[in-house]
């Protein structure tokens, strides 16, 4: 519904529930198809204010709406996927736990409704209004492998899917169509195999094209949408593309220089030491961080930060140099002027 339940009521966002049932008996009296047949716009007016009328007169659903506005049937959904968010635990269903998630919400109110009033309206079947079905949301996470490579997953979906026997029209010969109780619709376990891309990150959205509600009269299906959130991991930190690691460098060759491995998302590599490395110091692999999504995007970076570790025992032949180290360095200033 593009239009404002309240404005369409023309109540205020406060009225109570008999300003509201009140309101509705005045307009629907005003544009009920029965009082201006084939008035179009009157038509759909009425569908508009019913359709307001069915989601404030129940306070559930109000409640939702005043929240979420027109993506108040997803309410649910968004608030999972606060809760998910909020959890400071991602980690612990480890990656590829392959979750699937069921897509809530079933029904359509106005696909109902346009049947009822099709059938209200009798005779000659009427224009089918033509209207494109809802995008479905479903929230997924993933781990940063899957991230990095890509995956799929696969999506369990119980839907209304549009009625063969009727074709969503709800009758079969100008009777009831008995499969779908005249509602167009009929509910469907579905699986589908969801590709998502390398280079996701927390927030991104995979769009599935025309895998969300039915449209209604021949209208285009609605679009489901994937909802990302990427795990944390346990080794990598991800700032945007770039990714940081936490590599232990000997003592010894942060002072000589010298090659350490480090880890990285596709393997160990060899990583060069410049003498004299301070304790912090971040060192870039060019390209080794996550994948860039679309295209002309570049590759992030992986960003090796450098602890330095020192010697945890010494042995008294190590102890004698570094008192000599020592020695060397309190020498007078004499020396370095
Ligand atoms: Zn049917």
């Amino acid at each position: 519904m593009a239009k404002d339940f309240y404005d369409a009521l023309g109540v205020s966002r406060t009225a109570s529930d008999k300003e509201i049932r009140s309101a509705y008996r005045k307009l629907a009296r005003k544009y009920h198809p029965d009082v201006t047949p084939n008035d179009r716009a009157a038509e759909s007016r009425f569908k508009e204010v019913t359709a307001a009328f069915e989601v404030l007169s129940d306070a559930e659903k109000r409640k939702k709406y005043d929240k979420y506005g027109d993506r108040w049937e997803q309410a649910d959904q968004i608030e999972e996927m606060q809760k998910r968010q909020s959890a400071a635990s991602w980690a612990r269903n480890g990656p590829g736990s392959g979750t699937s998630f069921e897509a809530s919400g079933l029904g359509d109110f106005g696909s109902i409704f346009d049947n009822l009033f099709r059938r209200e309206r009798g005779g000659p079947r009427s224009q089918p209004s033509n209207r494109r079905g809802q995008d479905v949301e479903t929230p997924i996470e993933v781990s940063l492998e899957e991230a990095f490579n890509g995956t799929t997953r696969t999506i369990r979906l119980q839907g209304a899917e549009t009625c063969r026997v009727c074709g969503g029209t709800g009758e079969v010969a100008g009777a009831l169509c008995h499969t779908c109780d005249g509602t167009g619709q009929v509910l469907k376990d579905r699986r589908l195999e969801v590709r998502v891309p390398a280079g996701v990150k927390t927030g991104s959205r995979v769009r599935v094209a025309g895998e969300g509600r039915p449209g209604i009269g021949g209208g285009v299906n609605g679009d489901l949408y994937l909802l990302v959130t990427v795990q944390q991991h346990n080794r990598f930190e991800r700032k945007g593309d770039d990714l940081y690691i936490d590599v232990t460098v000997p003592y010894t060759d942060a002072v000589l220089g010298g090659e350490v491995p480090v880890q990285t998302m596709s393997g160990r590599v060899m990583l060069r030491i410049p003498e004299l490395t301070q304790n912090g110091r971040q060192i870039r692999l060019a390209g080794k961080g996550m994948p860039a999504l679309g295209p002309g995007a570049a590759r992030g970076d992986l960003f090796a930060r450098i602890r330095i570790q020192l010697p945890e025992r010494l042995s008294a032949e190590e102890r004698a140099l570094f008192e000599q180290l020592r020695d060397l360095e309190k020498r007078p200033e004499a020396a370095t002027t």
